[in-house]
Order: structure tokens, then C-alpha cells, then sequence
């Protein structure tokens, strides 16, 4: 989904977290107060960062352009 198999895991792991986090806040076991796109685009943010200094991510976009 994210650049290599690394930050595919980390960002599937950061999105089932937020994604629990959220059902808690549903089923109203928990108050977080913040909106899930401010959420959504940190995480956006984070993976974007996380990808631009990963080596294994550099390596494989030179390699498909
Ligand atoms: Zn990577």
C-alpha cells in the first residue's frame, strides 16, 4: 500500500490502531475529541515522511521509474 514491505506493515499497523482507537470512540468507551481527517492526514503525513527516509522505499521507486 506504502512503499516497501516495511512501511506497508508500519502504516497497516498505525491505521488498525486509529482504527481502533475510533471504534472505541464509537461505541463510546472512549473520547479522543480530535476528527478523524485531522487524524488521517497526520497519519498521511507520517507514512509520507516515513517512505522519503526509507531506504528500502528510494530503492524501489528507482527501480519502477
Ligand atoms: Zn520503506
Amino acid at each position: 500500500m506504502f512503499g516497501c514491505m516495511k512501511c506497508s506493515k508500519i502504516s497497516g499497523v498505525l491505521f488498525l490502531v486509529f482504527g481502533i482507537v475510533f471504534l472505541l470512540e464509537d461505541l463510546g468507551l472512549w473520547t479522543l475529541g480530535l476528527s478523524w481527517y485531522t487524524i488521517f492526514f497526520a497519519l498521511i503525513g507520517i507514512i509520507s515522511i516515513g517512505n522519503s527516509m526509507c531506504k528500502d522505499c528510494q530503492a524501489m521507486m528507482k527501480g519502477k521509474k
